[in-house]
């Protein structure tokens, strides 16, 4: 006698998270090398203080904060325990059984589990030959039952990012009932001019949602805290399938002091960039083919190699995330990281 499980869930991929490997080089989650910016590890030592109480379930001082900060209404604001919490509550708020959600693929390898968790219906739109969203081919997986439209900028794990003239055309033809999710976990290390800016949208359009987090730029992925902007109506939904208490304390306080250390946030995230295009320009150098990549990472489209040079990286102790079959995703990290990356993958034969 066992218990009694869903058995659509024997079917689900499990969640593959980057490895950890001591005494190797990580460069497979895209975290940020250099730990939280300095000025919040105090404001984390000093939150332990306060932890035998509970968080506050509003987050009042990080939503006014983040209010200030975007010059967003708090009631447009909602909090979550990482973007992708907020990701699995959208779905959760919007969608049933047979319901349909459109995502591109390859790209966050949440979509598809938090879809299925859900009960609802996944809609894989192949990226383009360039590795970006193809945006059109999502118009056209649009269905009545679509219900959530995952648009991932710049795209885990390629790196690509949309034009804001592209993605307003798209915008202007996805039907008003249908929730697009900007997802932009990856927005702070946007350089490009010509690249949207989601809060700025979700001015305009009552049907669009921005998902950001504090695990990536602000290097808080232990946290676990992001926040959504976008139509009361959205942000209310979200709340109401919000786990009690999901976002600690301690991550409230750090959420808030991370948005105090803008200087220190801008200067990593010029240094990061700046890499980026280093590093890039070197495996482009070497041969290999690298998207144009708005984010702290690489795609090395290596197809059936992936899985050779992902060994081959390990063997020269650096860690990189390989999607079998698609690619290699390669975080940008400190510059001699980056350069032991770079030697391992000069001397791949694969
Ligand atoms: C990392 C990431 C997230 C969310 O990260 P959290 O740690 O849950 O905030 C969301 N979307 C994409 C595309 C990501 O890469």
């Amino acid at each position: 006698m066992s218990v009694r499980i869903r058995s659509d869930l024997d079917e689900l991929p499990a969640y593959v998270a980057g490895r950890t490997v001591p005494g190797s080089i990580k460069l497979a989650s895209n975290e940020v090398p250099g730990g939280p910016l300095p000025s919040v590890v105090d404001a984390i030592a000093n939150a332990a203080y306060e932890v035998h109480r509970y968080p506050d379930m509003a987050a009042t001082e990080l939503v006014a904060t983040l209010s200030e900060r975007l010059e967003v209404a708090t009631e447009r604001i909602a909090v979550g325990c990482g973007s992708v919490a907020l990701c699995q509550q959208i779905v959760q708020a919007t969608c049933g059984p047979g319901d349909e959600v459109v995502f591109p693929w390859r790209s966050f390898e949440a979509y598809p589990i938090l879809t299925r968790v859900a009960g609802a219906e996944e809609v894989r739109v192949p990226l383009t030959g360039e590795h970006a969203l193809d945006l059109e081919g999502m118009l056209a997986a649009i269905t009545p039952a679509t219900r959530v439209i995952f648009v991932c900028t710049p795209n885990n794990p390629t790196g690509t990012s949309l034009r804001r003239e592209d993605l307003e055309s798209f915008l202007r033809r996805v039907p008003s009932e249908v929730v697009v999710v900007l997802d932009e976990a990856y927005r702070e290390f946007v350089t490009d001019p010509e690249a949207p800016d989601g809060v700025e949208l979700t001015r305009q359009w009552d049907n669009v949602v921005s998902m950001r987090t504090f695990s990536k730029a602000y290097g808080l992925a232990g946290m676990r805290v992001g926040y959504a902007v976008g139509n009361p109506e959205i942000t209310t939904a979200l709340r109401k399938v919000y786990i009690p208490f999901s976002v600690n304390a301690v991550a409230q306080r750090a959420a808030v002091a991370s948005l105090g250390a803008t200087v220190e946030l801008e200067r990593r995230c010029a240094e990061i960039a700046a890499e980026r295009t280093r590093v890039r320009d070197a495996l482009l150098e070497l041969g290999y083919e690298v998207p144009h990549t708005q984010a702290n990472f690489l795609w090395l489209p290596l197809g059936d190699r992936s899985g050779a040079f992902d060994e081959h990286c390990a063997a020269a102790k650096v860690v990189v995330r390989a999607f079998a079959g698609a690619g290699a995703r390669i975080t940008i990290g400190k510059r001699e990281e980056n350069d032991a990356m770079l030697d391992a993958a000069a001397s791949f034969e694969g």
